[in-house]
Order: C-alpha cells, then structure tokens, then sequence
C-alpha cells in the first residue's frame, strides 16, 4: 500500500521516494501518511542517535530497503556534526535546553539538510529518474547554506541557491560565498527576499522538467526534511532519562521556536509515534500568527511583517501548519476549503472541535525583540547559559507557561542556532556594545564568556569568497541556464 496523500485529497497515493522527489503534492498540498504506529519506547531509548533515525525511518520510508536507509544515516551523521552524539541536551535550571546546532553550519537545519540529498538519492534510483536533479533554493540566511553543505558533491544533483545581496548578515553571506563543492552556485540578488522567492517559483513554472533535468526542492514542505526532525525528540527524552532528571515514562513539554511550523510539527509526530509529550510549546516573535492562532482557532495573515532580530522566524504562511490541520480533522476537503480561504482572503478560522483539540497538545506565546535580549542576558547570568536570540523566544515563552502553572513536567527547550550565527544581537544583550565588523563580534563574545566559536564559523574570515555575482532579478533564470550549460 503507498501511504502518502496529499493533505488536500487522499485519491491518489504515492511511495516515499516520489513524495520526497515531488516535494509538494501535485494539487498545491502537501504530503500526510497515516500515524497509526507506536515504538516501543524503552527500546528506542536505549538506541544510538543512528539507530533511534534508523527505526524511524523503517516507519516513513515505506518503499527504502534497511541497507539503503543505513546508508543513508550513515553518509548524513558520520563526522560531520562536531559532537558524536549530534544533539546534546544540557540542563539548564530545572529544565534542559536541546542543542540543535552542532551541525556544518551551525544552525539546526542541517540535521535535516544533511540527509535529505542523500534520501533524495535513493528515491532517484527507485524511480529510475537518469536526469540530474536540480534544486533551486531562494533564502533568506540559514536554508541555502545548510542546502548547500548537505548537496555538495552529491552525484546526481546539483543546487543553485539565491539570497538578497543586501539582505543577509556578513556571516551568512561569507558562508554562502565560499562553499565549496563542484555541483553548487550561489548568486546575490538585486532584490529582496520575496524577489527570489517568486522568480524561483516562476523558474520552476516556466522550465519544467525536462529529459536533462529533474527540478527540485529543499524547503521544508519535503517530508524529506520533516522525517529526521522526529528523531531528536526521542534522543532528547532519552538524554534527559540517562542524566537522571526524569524517571522512563514522565511526560515532559518541549518547547520549539517555530517559523514554518516544521521543527514542531516532528514533536507532534513523536508524540503520536508513543513518545511521553504533555505539552508543545509554539513559540513566536513579533510575527505571531501561531499564537493568535493556537488561542483564538483564528489564522490572519493581514498583518504588516515585522524585522526582528529572530529572522528565521519572521514568517506571516506557516506552510507546515496545514500538516497539523490535517492530523486533527483528517478531512481533505475541509483542508483544502481553509487553504482556499486562506490563499483568497490570507485568513480563516477553524471549527470549535479543531480550535479545542490543538489547544489540547499545544500552548502558544509570543516573544518581543527586547524580551529576547533580557532573556538571553538573564539567563547568561543566572546559568552561565549563553544562547541565540531563537531559543531566547522559546524560553521566554516556556518562563511565560511555568509562571501560569501550566503543568509541573519539566520542559526541553529546542535551540535552533548557535549564538555566534547572531552575535550581534546577543553582544547587545549582554553588554550594550559592539563592533562594526562581524567577525570582530564573534570574538568579542568569545572574550566576554568564554563559549567556544564554532570551527567552521571561525574560519569564515580567512576564507576567500569563490561566488560573488550578483545578478539582477530578470536575469536569475539565465544564471541557471549558464550554470547547467557549464
Ligand atoms: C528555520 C529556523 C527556525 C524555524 O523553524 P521552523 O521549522 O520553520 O518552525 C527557527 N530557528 C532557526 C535558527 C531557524 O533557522
């Protein structure tokens, strides 16, 4: 049986592979699989990370053999994150914060980005597609990079990848721009984000897949990149048993700075799958949709979007939200009607029963821009913790949930990225100075506490830049053409 359908009609079913090379599903939705299985929890428990993500994929990846879904694992999480155990949880006061960016590039994309090219891979071999494929990536920062490092000198693929040339930090534009690898491009764009976003969307459009090449994508609609974020909820639940905070079978909250609804969308499978979640928290900046949503059943989109010193989440269409919507109706029709609704009107509302079964799972709250700072100065001082302005939203709100007496089950904290990726922002919350230059704040920060810098950020500003085009928005097509044409 081909368990995946589109969360906007089940008549038609598909096999992991094509879902994973198809990105989204073919009606603009994207791809669900029936929830039905339970681990057993205290197996998995005593399972390495590569095992916990071996035992998980056999559920997913219904048609990858167990040799193709080791390989995989083992191509993904051998040597290339700096801590053998990937990603370690330290405690934190009572609770204890997930570290999820041990990865190349420090961010936590790569624990998904670092296997998607390989599971991509597989599913090109399993459905003899000959073509190269070719993932075009607009981004904003963290995405194209973490592309890029998972895809390069990946055979059978190749990643062209477009930011804003004035709209990201010095740090993501000199990782961008000195990536190697034989299969990747990277362009500046004279234009903003949504520049880049729509003219790639339009390039996919108008360049279909031909008998040469098999376009492509890397965001996080791809069940792809969804599928090895549920393994981290388990390794953390794992950790937190071993360093003896909680005894086999408590239930803990785990709370999740979320942008594209993804990071939490895996906990929310976990918890599905057996693993003992009471409560996950959705944790927004200033663009919080989610919160209003979680609280009121209402999604309203009409909203101006605000710049914060949390970019990764700045983001007014949640599109894994409508993964979510699925689950808790498990109604095509009714999904499709709200994506509708929202595409028209950018807002809708969901029913009574929906409003009270998410609010069941979910708690949600919001964190400001100097709400993050004093976060991260306090916690700094009252841990010696020093954490990125993402997982300072998320504890925030978690301080925010313990203060109402949600629940006495103690939290996991999701941190997303390491604080040197947003130096300055975490500088000006712990001192209220700082350098023109960005890699003199790295260092700046290092003097101040201590917290080692991570290698591949460190050498950043010794590296020479290879891409530094910049081209003009209508000449992005013709960038790929070039470059395929090379
Ligand atoms: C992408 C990202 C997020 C948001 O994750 P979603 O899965 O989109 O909710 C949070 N923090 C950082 C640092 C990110 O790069």
């Amino acid at each position: 049986m081909k368990p995946y359908h589109s969360t906007r009609s089940n008549s038609n079913t598909i096999d992991a592979s094509q879902a994973i090379l198809n990105g989204l599903a073919y009606d603009g939705g994207l791809y669900v699989c029936p929830l039905n299985e339970k681990v057993n929890l205290k197996e998995m428990l005593s399972y390495s990370y590569q095992k916990k993500a071996e035992t998980i994929f056999k559920l997913f990846l219904n048609d990858f053999n167990e040799e193709e879904i080791q390989k995989c694992i083992q191509n993904a999480y051998t040597g290339t994150f700096d801590v053998e155990m990937i990603t370690p949880l330290v405690p934190v006061g009572d609770d204890a914060v997930l570290e999820l960016f041990h990865g190349p590039t420090s961010a936590f994309k790569d624990v998904a980005l670092q296997i998607l090219p390989h599971f991509m891979q597989t599913a090109k071999k399993k459905q003899n597609i000959e073509q190269d494929i070719v993932i075009l990536t607009a981004t904003s920062g963290d995405t194209g990079k973490a592309a890029m490092e998972g895809f390069a000198d990946v055979e059978g693929c190749k990643i062209f990848v477009y930011y804003p040339a004035n709209g990201v930090s010095e740090v993501q534009k000199r990782q961008m721009q000195t990536q190697k690898g034989k299969n990747v491009g990277v362009v500046g764009v004279e234009g903003n984000f949504d520049d880049c976003q729509r003219t790639v969307k339009e390039i996919f459009m108008s360049e279909k897949s031909s008998n040469e090449v098999m376009y492509s994508s890397a965001n996080s609609i791809n069940i792809g990149r969804l599928i090895p974020q549920i393994v981290y909820y388990f390794e953390a639940y794992g950790q937190m048993l071993e360093k003896g905070m909680i005894q086999i079978d408590e239930p803990v909250n785990f709370s999740v700075p979320t942008g594209n609804f993804g990071n939490i969308l895996a906990g929310y499978i976990a918890k599905q799958l057996g693993l003992p979640i009471a409560k996950l928290i959705c944790a927004s900046n200033e663009n919080h949709v989610l919160t209003e949503f979680i609280q009121t059943g209402v999604y309203d989109a009409n909203r101006e979007f605000k710049k914060t010193n949390s970019p990764s989440m700045d983001i007014l269409i949640s599109s894994n939200l409508e993964r979510l919507l699925y689950y808790m109706c498990q109604d095509c029709e009714q999904v499709a009607d709200y994506m509708n609704q929202l595409s028209r009107n950018k807002t809708y509302e969901v029913s009574e029963a929906m409003k009270s079964s998410i609010q069941e799972i979910f708690y949600s709250g919001m964190c400001n821009e100097q709400e993050t700072c004093e976060m991260i100065k306090a916690c700094y001082e009252k841990y010696d913790y020093l954490m990125d302005t993402h997982t300072a939203v998320a504890y925030k709100v978690t301080q925010d949930f313990k203060n109402q007496k949600m629940n006495s089950y103690k939290t996991i904290v999701l941190s997303t990225a390491s604080p040197y990726k947003f130096s300055e922002a975490v500088l000006e919350s712990l001192c209220n100075h700082s350098s023109e230059n960005e890699f003199e704040r790295m260092k700046q920060l290092h003097e101040i506490t201590g917290v080692k810098i991570p290698e591949k950020l460190a050498e950043l500003s010794s590296l020479q830049p290879i891409h530094t085009n910049i081209v003009k928005i209508d000449e992005m097509k013709e960038y790929v053409k070039r470059k395929l044409g090379e």
